[in-house]
């Protein structure tokens, strides 16, 4: 029997919800209705410099606002510490994990004096200098050996999404032993997301094409985890008028949700860049029969 249809949103409190976060929070409500499945929303703040005071419960009314109501209490990664460095404990107890001790500086000499080149748009692949053991010095960050999480299967994962098809990372060639504890103390993005998905049980994915890069890393963590794998869907992002993607960074104006009509026309947009038709009728209801109706042809457009 296969898992029940679980769905998650899990934007980072760094500022209000913008275009481009409400397309993924419509299109993962959207898969886990038609589905019949849960939706859940996981906020992400295990970055503090980066979190905004307030975010959080400003994102939570948005989509409130907007008729997205998760189906359990949110969680926060922020209150999750304990099962991060129970992954991290179990990975390096296989021998999957391990520290590094190494500064910026030493990965740009050690790369330099492997004759290694770095291009100017991708950051340099950990050379692994600490594989063979920290000789002394302290860890400051801890990383994973991508070269052994997969097994004997070497380090290319191989995965299919929804919208874009199959996909292919190298991940030892093209990424390399990425961290999992930062150097300033705080849990890699990555890690915390293979394991707060697994552990909340989540069976679809559905996210913004920007995090589609991400996808080879967590499959990676996954597998050396012994966890399974979700399905994965990445949705268009937004851009600005310089063709950039919308962000907190770039000055995105937070979508206006401070009425109904509002909170409807900030969905209508959504849902345009989700190629959903257009909802004919008043303008001033409430979001609720816009919903149904975009639920209906998302299940149309995704059981094609
Ligand atoms: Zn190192």
């Amino acid at each position: 029997m296969p898992a029940p249809y679980i769905g998650r949103f899990a934007p980072s409190p760094t500022g209000p919800l913008h275009a481009g976060s409400l397309v993924a929070a419509l299109a993962s409500w959207l898969d886990a209705r038609a589905h019949g499945g849960r939706w859940l929303v996981r906020i992400e703040d295990i970055d503090p410099p980066r979190c905004s005071p307030g975010a959080d419960q400003q994102i939570l009314r948005q989509l409130a606002d907007c008729g997205l109501l998760p189906d359990e209490t949110p969680v926060w990664q922020s209150a999750r510490h304990a099962l991060y460095r129970a992954a991290l404990d179990r990975l390096s107890d296989r021998g999957l994990a391990y520290g590094c001790a190494c500064t910026r500086k030493d990965i740009e000499q050690a790369l330099l004096a492997a004759g290694i080149q770095r291009t100017r748009h991708h950051a340099a692949v950990y050379p692994g200098t600490c594989r063979a053991g920290l000789n002394g010095r302290a860890a400051r960050a801890w990383r994973v050996r991508s070269d052994l999480a997969l097994g004997q299967g070497g380090g290319v994962v191989n995965w299919r999404d929804r919208a874009l098809g199959p996909q292919s990372q190298d991940v030892p060639q093209e990424v390399g032993d990425f961290v999992l504890l930062r150097a300033d103390g705080l849990w890699a993005y990555q890690l915390a997301v293979v394991v707060d998905d697994a552990e909340q049980g989540v069976s679809d994915v559905v996210r913004g094409a920007d995090l589609c890069d991400n996808t080879a890393r967590q499959i990676l963590l996954q597998q050396a985890l012994g966890l399974p794998t979700p399905r994965y869907l990445h949705t268009p992002l937004v851009l600005d008028a310089r063709g950039e993607k919308l962000s907190k960074q770039h000055g995105a104006p937070a979508i206006d949700t401070s009425s109904p009509e509002r909170a409807l026309a900030a969905l209508r947009q959504a849902a345009a860049v989700l190629d959903l038709p257009a909802i004919d009728g008043a303008p001033t209801e409430p979001p609720g029969r816009a919903l149904a109706s975009w639920t209906r042809a998302w299940q149309a457009i995704q059981s094609r």
